[in-house]
């Protein structure tokens, strides 16, 4: 899975509301090769009232993406870049392949 948490992504391909969108991951799902992106890809829900939500009604909340669908944004070129993984003291890391520079991780799993 190349996506972590916390990374900034753009939508590549899917709905046309979501596309060309950029947001944080904020979930992960690596069996299913799914991220959760805050923001995109809202699914309204409705629902009956219950103790955590009295009122019912509408509610929103994103749905997992796959993650072809996204890429992960270089904050070095501030593109929407491929990566690559790079070695340093036998330890990954990820790098983007236009420049090179690493993709910081900010949320450590
Ligand atoms: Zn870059």
């Amino acid at each position: 899975m190349h996506l972590k948490k916390g990374d900034t992504v753009v939508v590549i391909s899917g709905r046309k509301e979501d596309r060309g969108k950029t947001g944080e991951v904020t979930r992960t799902f690596p069996k299913e090769g799914k991220a959760i992106v805050a923001g995109i890809n809202n699914k309204v829900r409705h629902t009956k009232p219950s103790m955590a939500n009295p009122q019912g009604g509408r509610i929103e909340r994103e749905a997992p993406l796959p993650v072809a669908k996204l890429m992960v944004v270089c904050q070095a070129c501030n593109k929407p870049s491929r990566l690559k993984a790079m070695f340093v003291d036998n330890k990954k890391f990820r790098a983007c392949k236009r420049c090179g520079e690493q993709i910081p991780e900010k949320v450590k799993d």
